[in-house]
């Protein structure tokens, strides 16, 4: 990251750079597994999923048996098969209105654990969700801040927002100090203009005056 003079009308492009860097920090710790992901989502919430599924299925097919007048006009006489395709509507109906409910209940469980608004998030997911095809998600995936994630060298949790390790002073976003361009902590060259890191970089100064 450039270390320039902050100037007033630099703010909104450094937001911006802000911003983009925590994009980049979580595509860069963060391994998206649906299955750990999944496990966030509260179990009271897959269970009262699948208790309503089951629910609708049961209304859905005793209100087909009990009432002739509610089964499409050219299947009034065929009871199993007004049967098989009132229960194909409700899954499908169901599977989308579950994966709706499922992601808001993630959502909020998500937003909690990496120190976001999770009230304000789940409201504004649920508001912007249903009439634009899953927008407030895309939008959530999108701006969620990372997670913390440990030191590189000391392996104690820094926050996403953190310029150094609180516990051992690591640089945890090192520039090149020749082309001043973002590094990783464990580059021994600069992967765009070849300066030696080890020798005179920041790193290596900063890795002298922990020694002195
Ligand atoms: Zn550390
Ligand atoms: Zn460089």
């Amino acid at each position: 990251m450039s270390t320039s003079p902050q100037m007033p009308a630099q703010s909104m492009g450094d937001s911006w750079n802000e911003r983009m860097r925590m994009i980049r920090l979580r595509r860069k710790k963060e391994a998206f597994r649906f299955r750990d992901e999944f496990r966030i989502v509260p179990r009271w919430l897959k269970v009262l999923c699948v208790i309503l599924y089951l629910l609708a299925v049961a209304i859905g097919v005793i209100v087909i048996h009990v009432s002739p007048e509610s089964r499409p006009s050219d299947l009034r006489d065929d009871v199993a098969t007004a049967t098989v395709a009132i229960v194909g509507i409700i899954t499908a109906v169901g599977f989308l209105v579950s994966c709706f409910l499922l992601m808001l209940g993630y959502v909020n469980r998500d937003a909690r654990r990496r120190g976001m608004n999770s009230a304000l998030w789940t409201l504004l997911v649920l508001v912007l969700s249903p009439g634009s095809l899953f927008i407030g998600f895309i939008v959530y995936f999108l701006f969620r801040e990372p997670m913390p994630y440990p030191c590189p060298r000391c392996n104690h949790l820094v926050g996403p927002r953190f310029n150094f390790c609180p516990n051992c002073k690591c640089d945890l976003h090192p520039s090149c100090p020749n082309c001043k361009r973002e590094i990783a902590e464990t580059d021994k060259f600069c992967p765009y203009c070849a300066q030696d890191l080890l020798s005179k970089g920041e790193i290596g100064k900063s890795l002298a005056e922990e020694h002195s």
